[in-house]
Formats: structure tokens, sequence, C-alpha cells
């Protein structure tokens, strides 16, 4: 079993190539993440790789965009035939997973953003979740970040007083990168699915679960199943059986909203945290009723 500290120091790729052909995940993001630093750090000269990926990443969206459409087919047959050799009580877990999914992102809004909010932007929590309600609204029925990202900028410019340069920065960056729903969801299902397959987790295996979903969700594309696709990242990183995706395929829709709606939310409290430290947050004072004259 490899210790905590192996399991950072493996993040880091001694050989990108050999990353490449072993499927080394973990190593490949890191691997990613410093291109994509060294590209913007270099300017003009990076536009042309800029470009290359840019396309690169396009195709993939469309490839999992077509293996999506037939998800609903293969899950459909999936829980029919779970249901049918094992009857309806395999589904009761899988309740429970909803139930956890949902309470750990909402926990993790309560604590995680309205404290951020609150300390480092003076802004009362209220105000931040009742001016950005619309752009969660979409997320959570449209399950994208990037199909929510101009009601998010909007909501986040009109209603709470980010201005257009630092909302136009940090919302689409976060909406590719920053996805603490996404991250929460794998850790929860890669937990699960060692329950399931009878694996006893040790602390390691943790710490891994945790790293892996983070560098997951930062790989994730803000479309819906995006998130499903990079837990099988997770689960080889751990070594978890692959087919426990199957188990969480059935209810990813529902997981998915809560997720996209967190992803969103995060961004706009980082860009409410940014803008407040650079001076560009205009106080929004609340509309009065009119007085009746
Ligand atoms: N649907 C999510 C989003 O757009 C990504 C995911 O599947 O986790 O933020």
């Amino acid at each position: 079993m490899p210790k905590a500290a192996d399991v950072i120091l493996n993040l880091v790729p001694t050989n990108a190539l050999n990353a490449m052909v072993t499927d080394n995940m973990l190593q490949l993001i890191v691997f990613a993440l410093f291109v994509g630093i060294a590209i913007s750090l270099i300017g003009e000269k990076g536009k042309p790789a800029l470009a290359f990926f840019d396309s690169v990443a396009e195709i993939m969206y469309k490839i999992v965009g077509i293996i999506m459409n037939f998800a609903p087919i293969g899950v459909f047959a999936l829980i029919a035939w779970v249901v049918g050799t094992s009857g309806a009580q395999v589904l009761l877990p899988l309740a429970r997973v909803i139930f956890v999914v949902y309470f750990v992102n909402i926990l993790h809004a309560l604590i995680v953003y309205s404290g951020a909010v609150y300390v480092w932007a003076k802004m009362s929590p209220f105000q931040f979740f009742k001016g950005f309600f619309e752009a969660m609204a979409v997320a959570f029925s449209t399950c994208s970040s990037s199909a929510t990202l101009p009601i998010s900028m909007h909501c986040a410019q009109k209603n709470l007083g980010v201005s257009k340069e630092i909302s136009s920065f940090v919302q689409p960056l976060g909406a590719t990168i920053n996805m603490d729903g996404t991250a929460i969801y794998q850790g929860v299902c890669a937990v699960f699915i060692a329950g399931v397959f009878g694996i006893k987790l040790g602390l390691s295996q943790y710490l891994m679960i945790i790293v892996a979903a983070t560098l997951a969700s930062i790989g994730t594309a803000g479309v819906p199943g995006a998130g499903m696709i990079m837990l099988s990242m997770v689960l080889e990183v751990v070594g978890l059986p692959l087919e426990g995706i199957l188990l969480v395929a059935g209810i990813d829709r529902i997981l998915d909203m809560i997720r996209t709606c967190m992803n969103v939310t995060g961004d706009a409290a980082g860009a409410i945290v940014i803008a407040s430290s650079e001076g560009e947050l205009t106080k929004i004072v609340p509309k009065l009723a009119p007085s009746g004259k």
C-alpha cells in the first residue's frame, strides 16, 4: 500500500510520455497543468499551441457528447438487469448516495461559500445566495456550468456588484477548472463503490481519493455528465473497479444537478472575494419598496 508521501511524490511525472503510455492519469493532469501555465506565461508565442489544444478539447467534448446520447439506453438496460436479477432493494443504497451528495454539497455551500463571502468580502451570505439564485436554478436544471455562464456572470455583476473585468475573468476560468461539487460527488461515489465491492480503504487511499477527485474535477468539462466520465480516473487511481461507475450511472442526472449548481456558486463566491480584494466590488443596496406617495 503506498504511503501518503508517495502519493504526493507520484503526482509529478519524471517522464511525461511514460505517464501517457502507462495511463497514469494523475501525472498526466499535473503535466497538463504545467503545460497550460507555461502556455499562458509565454503569451503570443503560446497562441498556436493554445488553438491546437482548444480544438482537441472541442473534439473530445463532441465525442463525449455523442457517447452520452446513448447513455440513457445503456443505463435503462443496466438498471433493469440489476433490479431484475437482485430485486428492487439494491436501489436503496443509491438513495443514500443521493442524500449524502446533496447533504455534503449544501453543507459545503453553507460553510465554505458563505464563510468566504462573509469573511473576505463582508457580504451577507443571505444576500449572496439571493442575488445568485437565478443562476443556481439554471445550473440545477441544465447541468452545465458552461451553459449557465452568461446568466451567472449577469447575476454576479448586476445583483452582487462584481465588476465586469473581474467577473469576465474569474467566472469563465472557474466554469472550466473550479468544480467543488464535482470533486465532492467523485469522492462520495468512490467511497460508495469501494463499500459495494467490499474493499477496505486505508488512510493513503482516502488521501488518493481527495487528490484524484480534486485533479479530476479540474479536468472535468462544464457539460452534463462529464464528472461521471472523470470518475473513472479517480477509481483507476485508487485501484477501485471501473464497473462501479455503472452503479451510479442511473442516478447521475440527479447528482449532476446539485454538483453543477455548487460548481457555479463556487465560481461566483470566488469572483466576489477577488473583486473585494481588488476594490472592484460595488456595494449593492437592496431596492426599497415604493413609499406609495
Ligand atoms: N455538469 C457539471 C458542470 O457542468 C460537470 C460534471 O458533470 O460534474 O459543472
